[in-house]
């Protein structure tokens, strides 16, 4: 009997509960049929033009997102607008399209357990647990199997990272010793005072606005906080797909899961200064 998208959102519910969604996301099915038989799923952070032309160029049926498409209240599916023209382009091309937002950041193979993953942490644990449950939550704090310094980490991850304009960037003495690292895939200055990020050497992630990184770092002046570490929210979050599209393909055989390769920073370029 051929996949259908309802098999897919059943594999997706079990990898991604969504009652682990905090309540203001919009993860599920976007659009499309649960009842669409689906041979290729492709696995993108965003839903923008270039992915949902991918999908559909590629043959998939099925285009499964990070970021939700529709997570703000929109008045109009028109298609000249970027939304509509997203939506519209998947309905003619027979790609529906699933989001797994928060509920994919919160389970122990989630968004920052994978980076944790790729940079060798120990006894790691969730920054915010959720509630009952020691090992899914939001963020992931634990140590270096090797101490290192500032400069190095942030080497490492724009080592480890796919490249993009805006590269990685860091708030404190190069050489400032590292252990413990605290981190958070995508925009997580939410959690600079949570006392597992304050009891950090460094916290990683991305979307870092002046005041917040500002404070933190002269709290880290002070003896008290950690030194920080910006990075794209699109690269951190992309290194989660690798780990979705394997257990989608355990999951589903038979069923082609693929990667997006598209870099969907918004940023194209930047210019040193001189
Ligand atoms: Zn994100």
């Amino acid at each position: 009997m051929p996949c259908t998208v309802a098999d897919v959102l059943t594999v997706a519910e079990r990898l991604w509960p969504a009652d682990g969604a905090e309540s203001w996301d919009a993860a599920g099915l976007v659009a499309g049929s649960r009842t669409a038989s689906v041979e290729r799923v492709l696995l993108a952070v965003d839903a923008v033009l270039e992915t949902a032309d991918e999908a559909t160029g590629s043959g998939a049926q099925l285009l499964i997102t990070h970021h939700p498409l529709l997570l703000r209240g929109v008045t109009s599916v028109a298609d000249d607008r970027y939304k509509g023209a997203v939506v519209s382009r998947l309905i003619r091309g027979g790609c529906a399209l699933f989001a797994a937002h928060t509920n994919a950041d919160v389970v122990e193979t989630g968004t920052s357990a994978v980076l944790a993953d790729r940079l060798g942490l120990e006894d790691v644990a969730p920054i915010t647990a959720s509630a009952g449950d020691p090992v899914r939550g939001i963020g992931r704090v634990g140590r270096l199997a090797s101490p290192t310094t500032l400069g190095r980490l942030a080497r490492e991850l724009a080592d480890l990272l796919p490249a993009t304009a805006g590269g990685v960037r860091a708030g404190g003495d190069y050489d400032r010793p590292v252990s413990r690292v605290a981190l958070c895939g995508g925009a997580g200055d939410s959690l600079l005072s949570s006392p597992a990020v304050r009891a950090a050497d460094v916290y990683i992630t991305s979307d870092l606005r002046h005041h917040p990184a500002s404070e933190a770092l002269q709290e880290a002046r002070l003896g008290a906080g950690p030194a920080l570490i910006d990075v794209s929210h699109w690269a951190s979050e992309w290194l989660w797909l690798d780990t979705a599209a394997a257990q989608l393909r355990d999951a589903l055989p038979g069923v082609t899961v693929e990667v997006s390769e598209l870099r969907t920073d918004p940023w194209d370029f930047a210019v040193v200064q001189r």
